[in-house]
């Protein structure tokens, strides 16, 4: 007969546990090659319910998701300049559009809509045209969604305007929440450390090469026109630009001209997208010269004309110009 287990040794189970190593993690994650649109309209939204005040990430959850959403919004248009970043605070049950970083610092409050917060995001992304990517971007605090209907049926709205849901949550996975990136093609992203959220939320906007475009994509440069007449894109009256098409007035760039179909840009939105599709590539580092253009201590030389390079030249180069001052490499 066999004992009971209050009669036999202690066994230590604990002991048997072996924790995977950083490297044999690393392995098992799968390789596919990831590519971003070139034309994004991504909406962030920030849940900044109550849960938000929870101290499990330093110094809380609040303040992380704010102090993160500002560098990301800093960061966002270098690497995507033809696309569009906007921004929504999740709180009180409702949904707010915030027009800049500054409004990021509200303080966190009642109960997160997943419903209200789609719903805007979804009016948001309204205007988007057939060659741009419609994203939203949620990262969640809350174990709860306080909706007015049925989530289902925004969740299938979302589905049918081919917007795609990705959730970087910061609590156990919410199963309305899993649902919504499984149907519309995204992904649940959960997060134990701080440094991983910036990480993932970087790998989002910033990794992996611009997709290609199956059809060549009409574009046209419209000019500036200071007197405040009503806009296509909003109906409000400002000062905006004229598109050489069709002569519609738009108020912001780049955008899909809601006439004609171009998409609108300036040419440093296009020189930018440009460099980003090419860049650079990398410098061999130097620390003991003296930088060529303004003499400042040198980081970095071209490993084809032996240019040297100090960190603010290199950024220059990089970010404005996508080609070497010595040889054009
Ligand atoms: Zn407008
Ligand atoms: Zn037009
Ligand atoms: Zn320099
Ligand atoms: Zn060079």
């Amino acid at each position: 007969m066999e004992s009971y287990s209050w009669t036999q040794d202690y066994q230590r189970t604990w002991e048997t546990i072996t924790k995977k190593t950083e490297e044999e993690e690393k392995e098992v994650e799968p390789t596919e090659p990831h590519f971003r649109p070139l034309l994004r309209r991504l909406v962030l939204i920030l849940d900044y319910s109550k849960s938000a005040t929870k101290k499990d990430f330093k110094p809380n959850r609040h303040k992380l998701m704010s102090q993160t959403a500002e560098e990301f919004y800093s960061n966002f248009y270098s690497h995507n300049p033809l696309s569009n970043l906007k921004m929504i605070i999740a709180k009180s049950g409702k949904a707010f559009h915030i027009p800049d970083v500054s409004q990021l610092q509200l303080s966190a409050d009642g109960e997160f809509s997943l419903q209200n917060s789609l719903e805007m995001a979804l009016y948001l992304l309204e205007s988007t045209g057939e060659h741009w990517s419609s994203e939203i971007l949620i990262i969640q605090s809350s174990l709860n969604t306080c909706d007015p209907g049925n989530i289902w049926e925004t969740i299938e709205k979302a589905q049918k305007r081919l917007a795609k849901i990705t959730v970087i949550s910061l609590c156990p996975e919410v199963f309305a929440m899993k649902e919504a990136t499984l149907r519309t093609g995204g992904k649940f992203i959960l997060i134990d450390k701080a440094e991983k959220l910036k990480e993932e939320w970087e790998n989002i906007a910033y990794t992996g090469n611009p997709a290609s475009y199956e059809s060549l994509v009409p574009m046209a440069f419209p000019y500036w026109i200071a007197t405040p007449t009503p806009c296509a894109c909003h109906l409000k009256i400002n000062q905006g630009y004229i598109c050489p098409i069709c002569k519609c007035k738009v108020c912001t760039l780049p955008i899909q001209c809601p006439v004609c179909n171009f998409i609108l840009v300036s040419t440093p939105h296009l020189n930018k997208a440009a460099l980003s599709l090419t860049p650079l590539p990398p410098f061999n580092p130097v620390l003991t010269l003296k930088c060529t253009s303004c003499e400042k201590s040198s980081v970095s030389q071209c490993p084809k004309c032996s240019t040297i390079y100090c960190s603010d030249c290199e950024e220059f180069v990089r970010t404005s110009l996508g080609k070497c001052l010595g040889c054009s490499f």
